[in-house]
């Protein structure tokens, strides 16, 4: 006979409604039960005719704010951080990726840390999202890479050393990749201790790797833009559908806050933080004087908003959800 357990909340609306109750969600969690990891971390929204998904790979969890900005006296950064009701003493980035389902082809954008343990506990869930989401890896068609950071590609393999996402072309800059699978970079001060890892992720799928260069039209709708300084291959992509466009502002800009208020901060994990200070500035004025709508890799999730000038640089706006 088949049994199915009711839930707390179909016990009180009552033995005689059961039947209408059948569809309810289960588990339902009540007082000491609700817990904040299961929740489905994805949204979505329509851009023209494409369909844009973020889900989420969790977070990296950068400790006290002092270490990170250049330039920037630590009492300046605590009062953005006070402003905008966050802790002052120890800040964290989401991981925001974006799937495009154009209709033709399904498009991630970058792959998460794979839960990596040097990129910290909090992050590589992007499978565990992608299945909230019903969406299956081996149906991902490209995967196009904003650079070549541990926090964007360790995600590219599986546990079993074999592309997560096995039936995917994989895109990249030309410059990024050859940074990453050169063991001379090893000595990188900043990232050469990842080096080796980038370079087993990006050999594991370089069967199937494709360049992307500035100004290259990836798949229909999508068209890369060089974003130089964070890394020096680092892109950012614009997505275009029905008079619709998005910019996905990859790792334009790190921390949300710090960062909209004092764009010309030098970042220490950038490649050249004056480049990449810069490309963001002229970025980040483009984005509000053409009124944009963009998505932030690490801005709170899911990271999808505009920019407005503020008097003091700039105002980040999240959008409006239209989900239906
Ligand atoms: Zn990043």
């Amino acid at each position: 006979m088949p049994t199915f357990a009711l839930s707390r909340r179909e016990m009180l609306v009552g033995a005689g409604s059961a039947a209408l109750a059948v569809g309810f969600v289960e588990p339902a969690m009540a007082a000491g039960e609700i817990q904040l990891a299961t929740g489905q971390n994805w949204t979505g929204w329509n851009l023209g005719d494409f369909r844009v998904l973020a889900v989420s790979d969790g977070k990296l969890g950068l400790g006290s704010p002092a270490n990170w900005f250049a330039g920037l006296p630590v009492e300046k950064i605590e009062a953005v951080l006070k402003e905008n009701f966050l802790d002052t003493t120890s800040i964290s980035l989401a991981e925001n990726i974006l799937l495009l389902d154009t209709g033709q082809r399904l498009v991630m954008f970058d792959t998460g840390t794979g839960g990596n343990p040097m990129l910290g506990d909090t992050a590589g869930r992007l499978m565990a999202s992608l299945a909230a989401a019903g969406v299956d890896p081996a149906a991902v068609d490209d995967v196009i890479l904003s650079h070549g950071h541990p926090d964007h590609i360790f995600g590219l393999l599986g546990p079993d050393g074999k592309p997560a996402f096995p039936n995917a072309q994989v895109h990249i800059s030309e410059v990024d990749f050859r940074f990453c699978t050169d063991d001379a970079n090893a000595s990188d001060p900043k990232v050469g201790a990842f080096v080796p890892e980038m370079k087993r992720q990006l050999l594991g799928v370089g069967d199937r790797i494709a360049m992307i260069r500035d100004g290259l039209e990836i798949v229909p709708g999508v068209t890369a833009i060089a974003a130089p300084g964070h890394t020096f291959g680092h892109m950012v992509f614009m997505l275009e559908s029905g008079g619709k466009t998005l910019l996905n502002a990859a790792d334009l800009a790190h921390h949300y806050a710090i960062f909209t208020r004092h764009p010309e901060v030098n970042f220490v994990s950038d490649q050249n933080p004056q480049m990449m200070a810069a490309t963001r500035m002229r970025m980040f004025d483009m984005i509000a004087t053409d009124r944009l709508s963009f998505v932030g890799y690490h801005f709170p999730f899911p990271g999808y908003g505009h920019l407005a000038k503020a008097q003091q640089g700039f105002e980040y706006i999240p959008a409006s959800l239209d989900t239906i």
